[in-house]
């Protein structure tokens, strides 16, 4: 049995003041048998804040980008062994954001996935269409080739300790959510091209459903039989919404 991942992405969000209140309610709200597996993606320089407010609790941290490679010439990078030096557990990869406004290409993603999980982080590698791509009917191509990056550059096996998260481009941030029905497709979907590869590893793969998830709609989402939990980013700011979402994935 897939056990459920609520993962909160920060994106540019926080202070230390502000991150101290909420990682503060949500370790005091936060109880280990009641919950699914709850992790927080926080901006870099937060990081060393996360680990020292979380450690000892059942809330996971991690980062929201690595770099490809371990260290170098690279102004402004961070990587995979220096989010291990803050005891991150989980990486995101190919954010939408990222892929858009960086313009990160599936080839890169597939590199910063391999290089997350060699030096033993989560990659949580993010799929998902255009709105443009949806109506094109082309969604399931575009999800294949994000898949097919990854798997052509690590194999199928390294997939063993990863997530995916599908998130709709359309959904993010802009309240609009894919129907439980809708989702629950694309999830099948992956699983069914990962089981074309291997069933096993496909049966044991968490698929997160990310985009506009909240409390209200999480139950939802979290009772289709593919969905196995979410990333969630704006009600991942406000302590009493994201507890309430973990809750919905218990
Ligand atoms: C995200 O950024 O991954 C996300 C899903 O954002 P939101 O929940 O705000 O749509």
């Amino acid at each position: 049995m897939r056990r459920k991942l609520v993962a909160g992405n920060w994106k540019m969000h926080g202070s230390l003041e502000q991150n101290k209140a909420l990682l503060d309610a949500l370790v005091s709200g936060v109880t280990q048998s009641e919950m699914s597996e709850c992790a927080v993606c926080v901006p870099f320089p937060y990081l060393c804040q996360a680990q020292m407010e979380l450690v000892g609790s059942p809330i996971k941290w991690g980062a929201q980008d690595v770099h490809p490679l371990h260290q170098g010439a690279y102004t402004g990078e961070v990587s995979a062994k220096m989010l291990l030096d803050f005891g991150c557990q989980y990486v995101i990869v190919g954010h939408s954001e990222r892929r858009t406004l960086y313009g990160e290409s599936n080839e890169l993603v597939a590199e910063k996935f391999a290089a997350a999980h060699a030096s033993g982080l989560i990659p949580i590698l993010c799929v998902g269409e255009t709105l443009e791509q949806r109506e094109n009917g082309v969604t399931e191509q575009i999800i294949s080739k994000q898949l097919d990056a990854v798997l052509s550059l690590v194999g199928e096996h390294s997939l063993d300790n990863a997530v995916i998260a599908y998130e709709p481009v359309w959904a993010i941030g802009t309240g609009k959510t894919a129907s439980p029905e809708q989702a629950q497709h694309v999830h099948l979907f992956i699983r069914q091209r990962l089981a074309e590869r291997d069933a096993q590893l496909a049966n044991k793969m968490r698929i997160l459903y990310g985009g506009s998830v909240k409390a209200a709609n999480a139950v939802e989402l979290f009772g289709m039989p593919d969905i196995d939990g979410g990333l969630i980013g704006g009600a991942s700011l406000i302590a009493e919404d994201f507890l309430a979402i973990c809750r919905a994935a218990k």
